[in-house]
């Protein structure tokens, strides 16, 4: 595996793979590598001729500075990580290596389901994320792109961007990684204490509650979003941030279930803050019948 800083090498050894025949396979991340990542990496390194990961803690896309340095940095075992799943090409570039003259002045919009959930909650974070995926899309090329549906509104985000503005690259999307009790696996995992794990497991227990209502025949979304903040509200060491249903397409809320819909959820537990987020499977022929 080679490891580089420079995007200059990371064009040149994917132009070669490409002119090899090589389907070239992209893993973007932050880093403090974990399962999550890991399936991203497989899944790539068993489609792709020619895998690249990048590491890259991104500042545009952290509001306040103390996130930004409490984000875990892990780079000795993330190397190990990378070169056991096979990856041919390691980008780990430092902030000068992105941003040679500065922070970028031309940025990506990320358009009106930017302005949703997570980005009512982090101004500018989408327009950080997608500023810098495409920056790292212009210097890898055409590709396949790995993204975890963890982040599900970032990959809805990264597909409309990839499909408006006609990148050429397929964003991929793959299930979420959990721990065997539900948690969604996360870099920030490591910052909780033992009763703040615990808590963080009303998240993926209130969406597991919603999904399975749904399966029952429950269609009222203000009947799922009340049992979800009533679950999470219950614990005391969580801070609920929002409780949504949203239609897959547009990232509304609905107000029934009626089509393709994910339930998603936030929290502060202690000083971490926590996302998740489940498929909402609506049997609309059962209900029929
Ligand atoms: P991050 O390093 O947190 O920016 O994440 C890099 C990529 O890994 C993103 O596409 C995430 O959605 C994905 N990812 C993070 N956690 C998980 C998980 N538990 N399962 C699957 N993918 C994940």
């Amino acid at each position: 595996m080679e490891v580089t800083g420079s995007a200059a090498r990371v064009r040149d050894a994917c132009d070669a793979a490409r002119s090899g025949g090589a389907t070239v396979g992209f893993v973007p991340t932050m880093g403090a590598l974990h399962a999550g990542h890991r399936a991203l990496l497989d899944r790539a390194r068993s489609e792709c001729g020619f895998v690249a990961m990048s590491i890259f803690v991104n500042p545009l896309q952290f509001g306040e500075a103390r996130d930004l340095a409490a984000y875990p940095r892990t780079f000795e075992a993330d190397h190990g990580v990378a070169e056991r799943a096979g990856c041919d090409l390691l980008f780990a570039p430092d902030g000068a290596d992105m941003f040679p003259n500065g922070r970028p002045e031309v940025t990506v919009d990320p358009g009106p389901i930017g302005g949703r959930l997570e980005g009512a909650s982090r101004p500018d974070h989408f327009r950080g994320v997608l500023s810098v995926v495409a920056q790292l899309f212009h210097l890898v090329g055409p590709c396949r792109a790995y993204f975890g549906e963890k982040d599900a509104q970032q990959l809805a985000l990264i597909r409309r961007m990839v499909h408006d503005l006609d990148v050429p690259a397929e964003a991929i999307g793959c299930p979420t990684v959990r721990d065997p009790d539900g948690l969604a696996v996360s870099s920030r995992n490591v910052r909780l204490s033992n009763p703040e794990r615990a808590a963080a497991l009303s998240l993926s227990r209130a969406l597991a509650a919603a999904a399975n209502a749904v399966g029952q025949g429950e269609r009222s979304a203000d009947v799922l979003r009340a049992e979800m903040a009533r679950r999470i509200g219950a614990e005391p060491l969580a801070r609920l941030d929002y409780v949504a249903v949203v239609d897959e397409r547009t990232w509304e809320e609905v107000t029934e279930i009626g089509g393709p819909a994910r339930a998603l959820v936030a929290a502060r537990v202690g000083d971490v803050r926590l996302i998740d987020n489940v498929a909402l499977v609506w049997d609309g022929d059962q209900a029929a019948r």
